[in-house]
């Protein structure tokens, strides 16, 4: 699904540059749940953004869904965003003014999909994350956890191959939390291919495999412990 080769980021600010990505390589085949965890400044958010196609890469090479990414100008690039990718945030990212469904059709109104259809689609996956009651209403008037089931439904309308989650359970309660991690881990169930960036050890955890990023390289697994053992 996804194979990174080689990444390197740099920053420059005046004279100095920093190697936030150091020939990162990594792969993430179809129907995985992986997550992407290290400390704080390891280039998690960086990784995130390339791999998000949201950014790009000093050097090395990226495919997606078998297509060599890196080669697209901004505008193809954003064409493979809006169609291979659902993205769940940290804040959610939702609408204020907008109720829940009409957040979740976002990406096929922006895809020029029948609005009949759209709201059909919509309303399914509202009732899938369990909000089939509360279509109505405006992420104000919805819990964090709420909000962020509607940014998951949100990121599934347009079938995207890949989601891809930046600490989706930072702003939530470990309630809500285990309960948005149930819900990823259900969808992985069903075949969909999960990438999840966070630096809590205990969501890390509840993936299919880890991946550990230490000043912006890929480590084994700190302490010697293999990632496959850990879950
Ligand atoms: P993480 O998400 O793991 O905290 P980041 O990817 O945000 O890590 O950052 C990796 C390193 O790159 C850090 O040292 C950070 O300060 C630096 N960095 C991130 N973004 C920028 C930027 N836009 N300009 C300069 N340095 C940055
Ligand atoms: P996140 O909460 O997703 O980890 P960060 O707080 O690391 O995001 O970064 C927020 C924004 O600031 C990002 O766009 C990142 O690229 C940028 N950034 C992070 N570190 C630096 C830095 N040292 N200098 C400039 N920009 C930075």
């Amino acid at each position: 699904m996804l194979v990174m080769k080689d990444i390197v980021k740099i920053y420059k600010n005046g004279l100095l540059e920093l190697k936030a990505l150091d020939q990162v390589s990594l792969t993430v085949a179809k129907g995985e749940f992986v997550a992407i965890t290290g400390p704080s400044g390891s280039g998690k958010s960086t990784l995130m953004h390339i791999m998000g196609c949201l950014d790009r890469p000093n050097a090395g090479e990226y495919f997606l869904d078998g297509e060599d990414v890196l080669g697209y100008p901004e505008q193809k690039l954003a064409a493979v965003r809006n169609r291979k990718i659902g993205f769940v945030f940290q804040n959610f990212n939702l609408l204020p003014k907008l109720d829940a469904l009409t957040n979740v059709e976002i990406p096929l109104i922006y895809r020029g999909e029948e609005r009949k259809i759209s709201r059909q689609r919509a309303a399914r996956l509202l009732e899938m994350v369990g909000l089939g009651d509360k279509m109505r209403h405006r992420p104000s008037e919805l819990s964090g956890g709420q909000q962020q089931r509607v940014a998951i439904a949100r990121a599934l309308v347009g079938d995207p191959p890949l989601i891809l989650a930046d600490e989706p359970t930072g702003n939530l309660d470990s309630r809500s939390g285990a309960e948005i991690m149930e819900l990823f881990k259900q969808l992985n169930s069903q075949g969909r291919t999960l990438v999840l960036i966070t630096h809590d050890p205990n969501v890390a955890r509840q993936a299919n495999r880890i991946i550990y990023l230490q000043d912006g390289r890929v480590i084994p697994a700190p302490g010697g412990v293999a990632a496959s053992e850990v879950s």
